[in-house]
């Protein structure tokens, strides 16, 4: 009881429209889109400004288009023509192909800069950002009506967690990964190199671990255009032995493959490594959404998670301007509807490469010419979906076909171990 003269201070709640937890492209494109719109949004971000994240930093034309989407130019960006694949002494150099709706470039920008340019976007499209604010959903009643953050407590009408891959954030909504299904583990750093301004990604798919089993992901140079590249290697947790996969010694590995034909320089900061999620057991709920990787939206034959991070930061926000109310179990539909299929085929993808001779045999067939390989890459690009004519939609009708049948077989031989 407060002593007589002494006042009682409890603050009362922020109100906002929509309270973001994570700041990164999923997280800025909610708050762009629903900022410039005239919302109110408050971005919670555990990370100082311009904070790193672990990635490849690599755009698929996809990325660019979503990027175009939401006003974002390339400028500071290092823009690419296309892959080289190479699969052992097999070298092939595709251009993006340019499909409809998707452009005919792709980009390299390393995430430092790219999520502070969106997070600066944010705030000048009007949202509020909490830098080094770590948030907590809160819940009642089975609604998310808020978070908490430093001590104070923050109501919205929609919680948009865009906190990446699972954390304690993601356990208040009851979100978790998927057990069943599988994810990813990559590594990456930098390095310098003379070849650093060219205009093609670099990937390396027959990468081998210590035992000299294969595994299913790959090597990668990413060209930053600033004097410096990306280097890493990423796996699937489907490969056997995947538990005790040593993620630095395949990045030496790798770096010694390919340090020679880059003349690389010396590591420009440790190699870090972070999770790919690849599913979630939910990824909306009574008051809110999970977007991007809290969503498990990364796909599992490429890696990449930007795009769609970007994608369903906007139409959350999309959503939600239009009907606050209904906005989180449309998303839901709406986000099945555009990639569960495409997703599904991907995880099922991954089971299969998860035996070596599958992966060593499919390998072949994928690069086995430069036509093959072109399929190949807008397949594994998500540029195209089975309703795209020409021969990428026809393959990727085939392959969803095949391994919807393959299924149960694919899961219950498991290579994972
Ligand atoms: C090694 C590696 C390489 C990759 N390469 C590529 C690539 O080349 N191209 C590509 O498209 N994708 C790539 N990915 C995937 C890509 O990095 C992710 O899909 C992408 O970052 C997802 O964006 P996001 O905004 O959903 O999550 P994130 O970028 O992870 O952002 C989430 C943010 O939330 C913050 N946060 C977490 N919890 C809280 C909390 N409780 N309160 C406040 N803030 C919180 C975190 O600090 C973080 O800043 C790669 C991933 C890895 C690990």
């Amino acid at each position: 009881m407060p002593l007589s003269g002494q006042t009682c201070r409890v603050s009362a709640p922020i109100q906002r429209d929509i309270l973001v937890i994570g700041g990164g492209p999923a997280g800025a494109a909610v708050a762009i889109r629903a900022a410039s719109a005239g919302a109110q949004v408050t971005v919670f971000e555990k990370g100082p400004r311009g904070r790193d994240k672990i990635c490849g930093d690599g755009l698929t034309p996809r990325a660019v288009k979503a990027l175009s989407d939401l006003g974002v130019g390339l400028d500071d960006a290092h823009r690419t023509d296309g892959l080289r694949m190479i699969a052992n002494k097999t070298v092939r150099e595709l251009e993006w192909p340019g499909l409809d709706p998707f452009p005919a470039h792709g980009a390299v920008w390393p995430r430092r800069s790219l999520d502070l340019h969106l997070m600066e976007l944010a705030e000048k499209a009007g949202a509020e950002v909490f830098w080094e604010h770590e948030a907590m959903p809160l819940v009642e009643g089975g609604r998310a009506v808020g978070v908490e953050s430093g001590g104070r407590h923050y109501t919205g009408d929609l919680i948009v967690l865009a906190a990446g891959a699972p954390g304690p954030a993601h356990a208040a909504l009851g979100v978790a990964r998927d057990p069943n299904e599988p994810f990813g583990l990559a590594i990456r750093t930098y390095a310098e190199s003379p070849r650093h301004a060219e205009r093609h990604l670099e990937a390396c798919l027959t990468l081998r671990d210590a035992n000299g089993v294969p595994v299913p992901g790959y090597g990668w140079i990413f060209p930053a255009g600033d004097g410096t590249v990306n280097i890493g290697v990423g796996a699937l947790s489907t490969m056997k032995g995947f538990k005790s996969l040593n993620l630095n010694h395949l990045q030496d590995s790798y770096r010694s493959l390919v340090g020679d034909s880059w003349q690389l320089g010396p590591d420009l900061e440790k190699p870090r490594a972070w999770r790919l999620p690849m599913s979630t057991t939910r990824r909306h709920g009574p008051g809110w959404v999970a977007i991007g990787d809290a969503a498990g939206l990364i796909n599992p034959m490429n890696g990449e998670g930007i795009d769609y991070g970007l994608e369903s930061g906007m139409l959350a926000a999309d959503l939600f301007l239009d009907d606050p109310f209904t906005a989180p179990d449309r998303y839901d539909v709406i986000i099945g509807e555009r990639l569960d299929s495409f997703l599904r085929t991907g995880r099922r993808f991954s089971f299969l490469i998860g035996h070596p001779w599958i992966l060593r045999s499919g390998l072949r067939v994928a690069v086995g010419t430069q036509a093959v390989a072109a399929i190949t890459l807008q397949v594994m690009g998500n540029l195209v979906d089975s309703s795209t004519p020409g021969a990428g939609g026809r393959a990727m009708r085939a392959a969803d076909r095949v391994l919807a049948a393959a299924d149960r077989p694919l899961r219950a031989t498991r290579a994972s171990a």
